[in-house]
């Protein structure tokens, strides 16, 4: 192999394992989806974690979070397009294995204006009501 190509990948691979301890010890949800602070699974697999929210506002209230830190679906790249797909889809299980069958909501709140207060990117899933329209 090119020793400045196995250098460089070295490096990055570095990096980003001090990328993720920092956010490990600084995310509210890297701590949860490493078990540092416990939570309720609902859901688990390579790629994801789901949890009951702490504040429920619907009887179904369940966070679905990807295990790698990503801030939000705005910091979201290209090469996460799958991922987010994944975590769509996970939440509609979730909602099939609750049995939602009269429907639910889906919701991504992203940034300040979107009322985003955990920056690591989630989808709340919530049924188990009626929910009005439009939002706050
Ligand atoms: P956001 O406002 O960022 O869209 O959603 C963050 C959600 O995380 C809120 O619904 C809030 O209730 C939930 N939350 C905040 N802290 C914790 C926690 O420590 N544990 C769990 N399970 N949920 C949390
Ligand atoms: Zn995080």
């Amino acid at each position: 192999m090119n020793k400045d190509l196995s250098a460089r990948s070295i490096l990055a691979r570095v990096l980003e394992v001090a990328m993720y301890t920092g956010h490990a010890m600084s995310c509210l949800f890297c701590k949860i989806v490493e078990g540092s602070i416990p939570s309720t699974a609902v859901f688990q697999d390579d790629l994801v974690y789901a949890f009951a929210d702490i504040g429920p506002k619907a009887p179904v209230h369940v966070l679905i979070v990807p295990r790698e830190h990503i801030g939000s679906v705005k910091e979201a790249g290209k090469d996460k397009r799958a991922l987010l797909g994944h975590l769509l889809w996970i939440a509609a299980e979730i909602a099939r294995e609750k049995k939602l069958d009269k429907g639910y909501r889906i919701v991504v709140n992203t940034g300040e204006d979107g009322g985003q207060t955990v920056d690591h990117l989630h989808l709340h899933l919530l049924g188990g009501r009626m929910l009005t329209w439009p939002p706050g």
